[in-house]
């Protein structure tokens, strides 16, 4: 059953489409990331959920109820942004519980439900601090305990790691992590960073000019992106423009630089699309390509160029290798140096082929 369900939401602020087309379903229990670049309708999905904002078209169910027009305070939904917002006045289990006594929940209760959450963060015997003695961590910690202590259907998060430090910020994913798997509340997590996406959450939602582009798991993006922003947006990508020469069934030849390689179908989203003589966007992993000095075997594609930059990253290396194509980024062992001339091969099946994007239409 799911949790929350959106069926065709738009939201319009003005002439501004924030908002258009997005249906999708988030599972009870599910850590889901909403991710996108600036701009891109994320918050405002999230604040449609929350009560926030009202669809200007479309359906929002949480629970299996309809929720347009449910005021935030009677979804069971809590947010936590990335400004804490912890009161300044108020003690730390004060703090926590503020919504408990709103609520009318008694004294003792609500002490047995502090010292409960405080554990939960591993915040235990902080109940009398004041915020402004706390970490920016710990601060964290509070506004996370205060969200759940009410036991929420669902947690909505706004970029709440934004403002720390990386070591920081990771630390709080792992511990994200922890306390929704141990409290089982579903947690809608939104983020512009596809490092903290593919770190926390079990799917991703990727939102492109107020679009979903793509839902699934990292490795579901990441192996299989729909589109070139997709690839981009996902991991590291080398992208370069090919034409295709010839279909045959279940595999097609593509003319990369004037060499040809013939590629299953399954690497395109839709083999089908792709024209004979038509332009098609290629990408490629980095991780999935290799340096090369050795003739090519037969059907193998490889691309010639210049070692321009080397990168030592622990057990590997970055190339960067200057081609007619453009720069390609290589992560392969090998034992290369600046200036010299090598080739890139590419393995077909860990080839991405798109239909020729159409540029961003960006709203600001
Ligand atoms: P994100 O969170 O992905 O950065 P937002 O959801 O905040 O994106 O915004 C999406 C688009 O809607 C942007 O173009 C933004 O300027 C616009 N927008 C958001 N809120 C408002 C508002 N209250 N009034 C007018 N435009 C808004
Ligand atoms: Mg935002």
């Amino acid at each position: 059953m799911s949790i929350v369900s959106i069926q065709d939401v738009r939201k319009e602020f003005g002439d501004i489409v924030a908002v258009s087309d997005a249906s999708f379903d988030i599972k009870d229990g599910e850590f889901v990331s909403i991710l996108g670049p600036s701009g891109s309708g994320k918050s405002t999905i999230l604040r449609m959920i929350a009560g926030f904002e009202t669809p200007t078209s479309g359906a929002i169910a949480i629970d299996g109820d309809d929720v347009v027009g449910v005021p935030p305070f009677n979804r069971n939904v809590n947010m936590v942004f990335q400004s804490l917002a912890l009161f300044p006045h108020l003690t730390v289990a004060e703090n926590i519980a503020y919504g408990l006594k709103q609520q009318g929940v008694g004294k003792e209760e609500r002490s047995e439900r502090i010292d409960e959450m405080l554990s939960v963060v591993h915040l235990e015997g902080y109940n009398d601090r004041m915020p402004d003695e706390l970490s920016g961590g710990e601060q964290q910690r509070v506004a996370l305990a205060r969200a759940i202590v009410n036991e929420p259907k669902i947690v909505l998060f706004d970029e709440p790691l934004a403002s720390l430090d990386r070591k920081l910020r990771q630390h709080m994913q792992r511990e994200l992590q922890r306390i929704q798997a141990e409290t089982g509340i579903t947690f809608l997590y939104v983020t512009h960073d596809q490092e903290v996406a593919l770190a926390v959450s079990d799917r991703m939602i990727l939102l492109r000019d107020g679009e979903i582009e793509q839902i699934g798991t990292a490795e579901q993006l990441y192996d299989s992106p729909v589109s070139k922003f997709v690839a981009d947006f996902i991991g590291d990508a080398n992208d370069v423009e090919a034409q295709v020469v010839d279909s045959q069934g279940d595999t097609f030849t593509i003319d990369v630089g004037g060499d040809h390689v013939t590629v299953p179908s399954s690497v395109a989203q839709r083999p089908d699309a792709l024209s004979i003589d038509g332009s098609v966007d290629v990408s490629f992993r980095p991780d999935l390509l290799s340096v090369t000095n050795e003739k090519p075997e037969n059907g193998q594609l490889t691309i010639g160029g210049t070692v321009i930059n080397r990168i030592y990253k622990g057990d590997e290396m970055t190339f960067v290798i200057e081609t007619e194509l453009g720069e390609i980024t290589v992560h392969d062992e090998g034992a290369f140096d600046i200036g010299d001339d090598v080739a890139v091969a590419v393995a077909p099946e860990s080839v991405n082929v798109f239909e020729k994007a159409t540029p961003a239409t960006h709203v600001e």
